[in-house]
């Protein structure tokens, strides 16, 4: 026998998870931190992080790892210690009064749909502005106590962490979560198994474990991939947030909708509104409607009820933001359903088209929620005005004037974003409704009774909350990325609280213009070096990985902050996240934001700097435009003056330096004996009571209901009654009118009596005349007579639309009139315009036949 150099075969590892054993007395404990509602308790996050503080930062504010990671000594230590306890009860009795509340059944129930959800940084499943808003979004509805739930994924690595080289160059880091360590359950199914829920893929099936995060009364359920049933092509749909080319970006659009819908199902829950944050879940709508089809119904009756029942909220001001998929790829995923919602393929692409039959134009995820939708919002009065003209090709035959497509401007969660001793000034001077009736202005307006010197005082004790910070938790990162130890010692002396502090903490695209300030860096310089009035700037913010423009824009900021003249003055701040944006947000005197107008669709970090007595700077965008007020915050110029975006930006520059060299520095420093500013603390008040009882997210979630959520519901269930009837009915008489429609006939328009002239003189009265041939049809259309007027970019806009009354019927043909009166001379475009009539419709965009004539 020969003696082999080596003989070893490999191990198979089993899995050994050694589950922490927690004294009985701190059951509770375990209970709360597996709810995300200690996150926006300051009693419930000051409780865990006083059972051991160094553990605490060192797990980053998780209470699960916190438990998980104490020694059982340790721990019997806690049970032991009074005054632990009693806090403990104190925190988790005010838990169980709260979660005991059952939902209010007297509003409708939503299913929400969201790609991220930022509730915690512990929970990476959140990039920016849009998985906070879900996250608050959330946290409202549960304070709020309305029937919702929400569907999401839990990613693998999630968004990355961000760590700078010694360049400025952005690192992007992404960790695999370890799930079993964070505050969420595994959704166990009816045989006691982990629930599996099966997503039809191609000729196969891709297989999702569900997971629960309890955000207060609220389940959000978050679907993973990266299990073993799975193959190595599938296991990364959950892998990493806007990750991975377009195939993988469809195959997590099919998970999030498809299987969002599956999920749910297969749960058992059914809710009145299916709500879909952004376009990338659009595509419940396909399963909602095989569902319906599946039931017994036809495409046409189906899509009555679905589209009742959708809502569609856009977040981006640009085309360019959307999701495209090419009709190969998106077929090859998509071809099995246009057969079970009883379409063709074609039909099937075609809702997904701003021009139906294109075969050239791609699927867009955005048109398709459009056209399943019955409601679309944008997310502040400007970007429903911009979302209108974006989607206008989607209705041709209105005006981006006349479409649907409302608003409603985003808030912050309240309890999440006001630093504790903010709530504790609340507390004290705020009516006690206050908690429950946070968007009521009326409460705000007791912040005028607070001595100045309290709010004052609350400031400063923030500001050197935030600068002890930095000093504390950035000294080693510095020292590991900038090399030279001298001149990090130097720059943490020069960190300065008594200096006015202006922050500046969002993604780093281009279109936010970081890079504005240093558009002239003497002058810059000459602001921050003043010894008297010292001005200190904070940055900090990630760019997207495959953004190359936002990278350098970090790394010129980073080359900046280094020169002798800016260091300390400018400071750039690693790894943006909800901890450091609570701490920046509440730790500043301003809070600066430039984006370029109208791409800042609402922004909400200047909101939450509202809750804390800190001052926004801002372009009016967004929900600035709304929220500016004199006297509370600073404004720049809406007006766009320079259609080259270089010379914009450089007036915007000049102004933004000349608007602190000459107001905003010297109010600031206008100082009374005891040593602060009397107008800033205005500011401050004129701030809160004013501006930021508006911008709360109970006002928003109140406003999705008095918009949309209400009267939808109401719709849906008339529709819905009786297994469908109405929307039987509806979809029957849609039919008849599309049978129809191109045969009707135009028989006669006359204008006082005589056909066909149409100069008329202003100010008199007219009398328009139409007779139709409807056809059989009886009482289907009706008539408007348009007059658009042509602006200087030679675009038409709606003058006015008056329609026809119908006054005879003979037979089939139908007599229409209307008075007709320009009371301003001028140049003006005249036209009539048909189209069809139902009360049942909600718009007239639902059913989108026009038709011109003269
Ligand atoms: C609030 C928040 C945002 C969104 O801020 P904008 O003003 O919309 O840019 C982004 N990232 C984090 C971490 C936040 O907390």
């Amino acid at each position: 026998m020969k003696v082999k150099v080596s003989n070893v075969n490999t191990p198979v590892w089993n899995e050994l998870t050694v589950k922490s054993r927690i004294p009985e007395e701190l059951n509770k404990l375990t209970e709360i931190a597996h709810n995300i509602w200690w996150s926006w308790d300051s009693e419930a996050v000051i409780l865990f992080r006083d059972l051991d503080p160094v553990l605490w930062k060192e797990v980053g504010l998780n209470p699960v790892a916190l438990l998980e990671r104490m020694s059982f000594e340790k721990l019997e230590a806690l049970a032991n210690d009074k005054v632990i306890i009693k806090r403990m009860n104190d925190v988790y009795a005010r838990f169980r009064t709260y979660m005991d509340v059952k939902p209010d059944s007297n509003r409708p129930s939503v299913a929400y749909f969201s790609m991220e959800y930022g509730l915690s940084s512990v929970l990476k499943i959140y990039s920016g502005g849009l998985g906070v808003l879900a996250g608050d979004y959330l946290k409202e509805a549960s304070d709020s106590n309305v029937d919702m739930c929400a569907v999401g994924f839990l990613y693998r690595y999630g968004y990355f962490t961000q760590t700078l080289s010694m360049e400025g160059q952005q690192v992007a880091n992404y960790e695999a979560q370890n799930f079993g360590s964070l505050p969420l359950e595994r959704v166990i199914g009816k045989d006691g198994q982990p629930l599996v829920v099966p997503v039809p893929y191609l000729d196969n099936f891709v297989y999702a474990y569900i997971w629960k995060v309890n955000v207060g009364r609220v389940s959000l359920y978050l679907m993973d991939t990266d299990n073993e049933m799975n193959s190595e092509f599938d296991r990364p749909i959950t892998y990493q947030l806007y990750g991975g080319d377009w195939e993988n970006r469809l195959k997590q659009e099919i998970m999030l909708g498809i299987g969002g819908m599956l999920t749910l199902k297969t749960l058992g829950i059914k809710k009145d509104i299916y709500h879909c944050n952004e376009g990338h879940a659009a595509l419940i709508n396909v399963e909602r409607i095989c569902d319906y089809v599946a039931s017994g119904l036809t495409y046409n009756e189906a899509i009555e009820v679905v589209r009742a029942s959708s809502l569609y909220t856009v977040h981006t001001p640009v085309p360019a933001g959307h999701d495209y998929f090419d009709e190969g790829l998106f077929g090859k995923y998509m071809s099995a359903y246009p057969k079970k919602m009883g379409i063709t393929w074609g039909d099937l692409m075609d809702l997904g088209r701003n021009n139906p039959g294109d075969a050239g134009e791609r699927f867009c995820m955005s048109v398709f929620a459009c056209n399943t939708s019955q409601e679309v919002n944008g997310v502040s009065w400007l970007h429903g005005k911009v979302s209108q003209e974006m989607f206008s090709s989607i209705w041709k035959g209105y005006f981006p004037e006349e479409s649907h497509v409302g608003y409603v401007t985003n808030g912050v969660h309240f309890s999440s974003w006001a630093a504790t001793e903010w709530k504790k000034l609340y507390a004290k001077y705020f009516d006690s409704s206050f908690m429950y009736d946070l968007s009521n202005p009326k409460i705000w307006e007791a912040i005028y009774e607070v001595p100045d010197q309290e709010i004052w005082n609350t400031r400063v004790a923030l500001k050197n909350k935030l600068v002890d910070h930095i000093r504390k938790q950035f000294r080693d990162t510095w020292l590991n990325n900038q090399g030279d130890p001298s001149r990090i010692v130097s720059l943490l002396n020069k960190i300065n609280p008594n200096a006015l502090l202006i922050g500046f903490g969002r993604r780093f695209a281009t279109y936010k213009r970081a890079h504005l300030l240093f558009t002239d860096l003497d002058r810059l310089a000459k602001i921050v070096n003043n010894p008297n009035y010292p001005v200190q700037f904070i940055f900090t913010g990630k760019a997207h990985p495959y953004d190359g423009a936002g990278q350098g824009l970090i790394k010129r900021i980073i080359e900046i902050s280094r020169r002798p003249e800016f260091l300390g003055k400018i400071v750039f701040l690693e790894n943006y996240d909800m901890t450091l944006a609570r701490r920046l947000v509440s730790g500043v005197d301003i809070w600066l934001n430039t984006p370029t107008r109208p791409l800042e669709a609402s922004g909400t970090s200047g909101e939450k700097a509202l809750m804390n007595g800190v001052l926004n700077f801002s372009v009016l965008d967004g929900w600035w435009l709304e929220g500016y007020r004199e006297n509370a915050g600073w404004a720049l110029t809406e007006k766009v003056t320079y259609q080259n975006q270089e010379h914009q930006d450089q007036l915007d520059a000049a102004t933004i330096y000349a608007m602190l060299e000459n107001e905003i520095i010297p109010l600031y420093y206008d100082t009374n004996d005891e040593g602060y500013s009397e107008k800033w603390v205005q500011y401050i008040k004129n701030s809160i009571a004013q501006i930021a009882p508006h911008y709360t997210m109970k006002r928003q979630l109140d406003d999705y209901y008095s918009k949309f959520y209400n009267k939808m519901a109401k719709r849906f269930h008339m529709l819905a009654a009786n297994n469908c009837t109405k929307a039987k009915e509806l979809a029957a008489w849609k039919e008849k009118i599309v049978d129809k429609w191109d045969s009707i006939e135009i028989k006669f328009v006359s204008i006082n009596g005589e056909p066909n002239q149409m100069a008329i003189e202003c100010g008199k009265d007219y009398d328009l005349e139409v007779v139709v041939d409807e056809k059989g049809l009886d009482n289907a259309i009706g008539i408007e007579v348009v007059t658009v007027v042509t602006d200087k970019e030679g675009k038409q806009h709606i003058y006015s639309a008056e329609e026809f009354e119908l006054v005879k019927k003979e037979g089939d043909l139908h007599t229409f009139r209307v008075k007709y009166n320009l009371s301003n001379a001028g140049s003006f475009k005249v036209a009539f315009r048909m189209f069809p009539k139902n009360v049942d419709l909600p718009h007239r965009q639902d059913f989108c036949y026009v038709r011109w004539f003269n």
